[in-house]
């Protein structure tokens, strides 16, 4: 049973985050990650196999600030603890956490695939990234691309 945690606030969220990631550290999980959007919308991601210590420790040194950001703590069911298999899952600038399994990711996999996508990780979650990105037309709308990927989704699961 993994954790997500998901924030937007007019100050960094990334001590809110981990905040939530410590609060969430009961469930168990194999690794931890957060990814937070700056001002400027560059995307900056951190991942770890440690606890979630290690990760705030991670964001501190690395001056990590946001005002909008996703975080996860890990429990595989895809691919083993590692971090390159850690959440957040990112395709452009978009990062993805989710709970739970894709049950047909393997089929979205090889679409992808064949339009020339490029997979990183052992993970089910990876194909929600692509999807979306692949859904999102330059200029689009990024909830209308991600309820258009969320369709095509078949399984138990929740993503932010
Ligand atoms: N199926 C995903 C993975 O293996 C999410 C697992 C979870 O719920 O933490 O990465």
């Amino acid at each position: 049973m993994c954790g997500i945690v998901g924030g937007i606030a007019k100050r960094d969220v990334v001590p809110i985050l981990v905040e939530g990631l410590r609060r969430l550290e009961y469930r168990g999980y194999d690794s931890a990650g957060i990814a937070v959007l700056n001002g400027d919308d560059a995307l900056s991601r951190l991942r770890s196999t440690g606890r979630v210590a290690e990760l705030a420790n991670l964001a501190s040194q690395a001056h990590l600030t946001g005002s909008t950001g996703i975080a996860h703590t890990r429990w595989a069911t895809h691919g083993v603890p590692s971090e390159r298999n850690a959440h957040p899952h990112v395709s452009g600038g978009i990062a993805v956490v989710h709970n739970g399994i894709i049950e047909n990711y393997e089929a979205i996999r090889s679409e992808l695939k064949a339009k020339g996508y490029e997979f990183v990780s052992d993970t089910d979650t990876e194909v929600i990234a692509h999807l979306i990105h692949f859904q999102l037309a330059p200029g689009g709308d990024l909830f209308e691309a991600t309820r258009g990927a969320v369709h095509k989704l078949r399984g138990a699961y929740a993503i932010a």
